[in-house]
């Protein structure tokens, strides 16, 4: 197992593709700090994980906060004897709306979620990976962030900030061993894109080379890969997991 006595912190990895990287990692032996926005939340991937003879611990907060992020960063270490190997910034949402209308506190909601969590706790698990003289941090950001999507300025802002963030981490932290990239998934069947209408993702599909949305799965195995030793010398880079659509 690729990943036996690290320890990794998923954000939401209550349920999509958060939980599909959660269980992921913890079928190659890793400790798995399963996180959301209620510990509850976060029970239903945990319960999957020792079922399946993994082992992962549930932890609530909400990562916009810097309060409940340091909690639960501190939360995760005493359950992995102060030791955090992965990091993987995956919690998001959505608000939409066209630019003309949207609400500015919509715009620094999803500025929060999506890319203020990942600066609060990349900054929180940096010391002790330091320590460690390794780490990895992958950031989840999305095709939008690549090419921006209308009714979703404040979205595509917060994947593209992602982007730019995980480059300068990637700078910063290079010589301490720690890598720092990006996945940006495409069109991936989850609950976040439930409301999707049939026509839209029958056009999605069909401009995908692969022909096909995509599946949490088939964005946990590009995860593992960017967390396994196996990728040490890659670092600020940026893997489109679309089907093709963004090639
Ligand atoms: P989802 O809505 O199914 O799950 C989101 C997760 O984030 C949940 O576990 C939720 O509890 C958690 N979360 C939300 N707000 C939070 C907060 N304030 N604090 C802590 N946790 C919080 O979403 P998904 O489709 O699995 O997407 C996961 C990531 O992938 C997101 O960052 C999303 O932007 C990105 N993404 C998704 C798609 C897609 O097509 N589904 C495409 C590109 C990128």
């Amino acid at each position: 197992m690729i990943l036996s006595e690290k320890s990794i912190l998923v954000t939401g990895a209550s349920r999509g593709i958060g939980a599909a990287i959660a269980r992921a990692l913890a079928a190659e032996g890793a400790l798995v700090g399963c996180l959301a926005t209620t510990a509850e939340r976060a029970q239903g991937t945990v319960d999957q994980i020792t079922h399946a003879g993994g082992k992962a611990i549930a932890l609530g907060a909400d990562v916009s906060d810097e309060v409940q992020a340091a909690d639960a960063m501190k939360a995760f270490l005493a359950a992995s004897e102060g030791a955090i190997y992965g990091l993987v910034n995956n919690a998001g949402i959505t608000k939409d709306g066209l630019l003309l209308r949207m609400k500015p506190e919509d715009f620094d909601r999803v500025i929060a979620v999506n890319l203020r969590s990942a600066f609060l706790l990349t900054q929180a698990a940096l010391k002790p990976m330091i320590r460690a003289r390794e780490g990895r941090i992958l950031n989840i950001s999305s095709v939008n962030g690549l090419r921006g999507a209308p009714g979703q300025a404040n979205y595509a802002a917060s994947k593209a900030g992602l982007i730019g963030f995980s480059k300068s981490v990637a700078r910063e932290a290079g010589s301490r061993g720690i890598t720092c990239n990006v996945l940006a998934p495409g069109f991936i069947e989850t609950d976040m894109t439930e409301s999707f209408s049939e026509e839209m993702r029958a056009d999605v599909a069909s401009q995908a080379p692969l022909g096909r949305l995509g599946t949490p799965e088939d964005i946990a195995q590009a995860a593992l890969f960017l967390l396994s030793p196996a990728s040490a010398y890659i670092t600020g880079q940026v893997l489109a997991v679309d089907g093709g659509l963004t090639m």
